[in-house]
């Protein structure tokens, strides 16, 4: 079989969905051009370059994110939350969504609860539509989850759970991609921290389906998936027998975050430092258009008990200015799904999502799991034929 085939994997993983599975790719795609002598640098890996480790809670829904109004002592009360692993992708999506909801109302005032990345974008995107808006939160970047992120263009990992999905919530979640896909692309550059990036999944395997004419992902619109080239046995430099080579969106969560918080002040923002907990809190403020944006926060705030966390944690290198791909899955016994993304404030590698733990503490095993995999591939590419 042709190896730089086409390839439509389509999966809702986490490798499917950083753009090395999204969608068409073919011998045209400008990565083929790459191969078969695709030179990279391997990441030096190594215990003695570990700088820390963090943990987010992704905040998970079963049956996807909540976008929808509902009346509250006398308040429009819009709910924006429940983005699981995909909120630093689908965020300015359902931002855009939830501020044409509150164009509805006369008020062009507007509380925004929450200060993460779904805040952020839904406080932007009703600015640009002519609200004054406060931001009430209990934390501010650098301390919210968004901050956590690996924050990949990853818009359906960790979000729904396929069997409990609608055919109304699908079109909010092509909708909102479609809106995030754009919105991202015109921020591409230092300022924000939001880059393009070439991919590779590393595997032993042809994906399956053979490439040729396997199932798009059903819940992603076509336009959204880029392409994607099967690289085999002496055209990478990885260790595995294949890999798929891809480009993605890569957003680096400090410097977007504080990019956003900057742009809503320069347009009149205020952030209020407060904890609601309760609805009835929500009664005494001024303003009478509120936005939900907690993200993991509405499960105890809005008592959403289907709210659950997937906790991820990030164990991050030295960053290292010559390696600029990123790597997902890896060498047979690495123990589960690994990652590596670099980024400015340094190389983030991961592979962890345990529903329902909500500790924050760091779990060491895993960390001991991801780094110890890192290690072993990028010591193994350093003695692969094409490694520089
Ligand atoms: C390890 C890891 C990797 C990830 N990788 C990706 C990725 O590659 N791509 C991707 O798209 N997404 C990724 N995510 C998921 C992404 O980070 C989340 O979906 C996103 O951050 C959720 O944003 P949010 O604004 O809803 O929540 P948060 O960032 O948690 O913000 C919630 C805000 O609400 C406030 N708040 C909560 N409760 C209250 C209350 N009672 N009163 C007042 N304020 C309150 C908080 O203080 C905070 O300001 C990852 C997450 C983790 C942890």
């Amino acid at each position: 079989m042709d190896r730089r085939t086409l390839l439509k994997t389509g999966g809702t993983g986490l490798m499917g969905l950083l753009g090395l599975g999204l969608g068409a790719c073919s011998r045209t795609s400008g990565l083929s051009s790459l191969s078969p002598r695709l030179r990279l640098t391997p990441v030096n890996a190594s215990w003695d370059r570990v700088i820390r480790t963090t943990v987010g809670l992704r905040p998970y829904r079963a049956s996807g994110f909540v976008l929808r109004a509902q009346r509250l002592d006398g308040k429009t009360l819009i709910h924006n939350y429940g983005h699981g692993g995909s909120g630093m992708s689908l965020s300015w999506g359902t931002a855009s969504m939830a501020a044409d909801i509150a164009v509805q109302e006369d008020e062009r005032r507007a509380a925004v609860i929450g200060c993460g990345v779904v805040g952020l974008t839904t406080a932007r995107q009703l600015q640009r539509r002519g609200f004054n808006v406060t931001i009430y939160a209990m934390s501010v970047p650098p301390d919210t989850t968004s901050n956590m992120s690996l924050a990949a263009w990853t818009p359906t990992s960790g979000l729904v759970d396929r069997s409990r999905r609608t055919a109304a919530w699908d079109a909010q979640l092509r909708q909102a991609a479609r809106i995030a896909y754009r919105q991202l692309q015109l921020l591409i550059g230092p300022e924000y921290g939001v880059s393009w990036i070439d991919s590779y999944a590393l595997r032993e395997t042809v994906p399956s389906g053979g490439g040729r004419n396997a199932a798009p992902d059903p819940l992603l619109p076509l336009e959204l998936r880029t392409g994607s080239t099967l690289l085999g046995p002496g055209e990478h430099p990885f260790p595995t027998r294949y890999a798929t080579a891809g480009t993605t969106l890569r957003i680096e969560p400090s410097i977007y975050l504080d990019a956003l918080v900057r742009d809503f002040l320069r347009f009149e923002g205020r952030i209020v430092i407060r904890k609601f907990d309760t609805p009835r809190d929500l009664a005494g403020l001024d303003e009478q258009t509120v936005v939900n944006c907690t993200g993991l926060g509405s499960h105890d705030l809005f008592g959403d008990r289907e709210l659950t966390p997937l906790k991820g944690q990030l164990t991050v290198l030295v960053p290292q200015q010559d390696v600029n791909y990123a790597t997902f899955g890896g060498l047979p016994g690495a123990g589960g799904f690994i990652h590596m993304q670099p980024r400015s404030d340094g190389i983030a590698l991961g592979g962890t999502s345990e529903e329902g733990e909500w500790s924050l503490d760091p779990d060491e095993e895993a960390r001991r799991r991801i780094v110890g995999a890192h290690v072993r591939i990028f010591d193994a590419m350093r003695g692969a034929p094409f490694a520089d």
